[in-house]
């Protein structure tokens, strides 16, 4: 499940102790309550249908150029927009 949940853009935020939340890379929706049976590739689209690199349902490696280059993009705004509202 840790691999399918980083391959899916996640990573652990440990801002709780014992909990599940995980945080994602570009669009940085927290989700937490996972089950063994959820896919994190759905789970991400399903909360967050806005996030371009939950839309692509394409791990890292098999990125293209311009496909990362738009995730990249996409991530500063919503650093910045994060900044901003918070
Ligand atoms: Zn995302």
């Amino acid at each position: 499940m840790i691999l399918q949940m980083a391959k899916a853009g996640f990573y652990y935020t440990a801002d709780i102790k014992g909990s599940d939340c995980v945080r994602c890379f570009c669009c940085y929706k927290e989700l937490n309550n996972w089950d063994d049976s959820d896919d994190p590739w759905k789970e991400h689209l399903k909360h967050q249908s806005s996030c371009v690199f939950a839309q692509l349902q394409t791990e890292e490696a098999n990125l293209s150029l311009s496909q990362l280059e738009g995730i990249l993009i996409h991530r500063e705004a919503n650093r910045i927009v994060s900044i901003l509202f918070s």
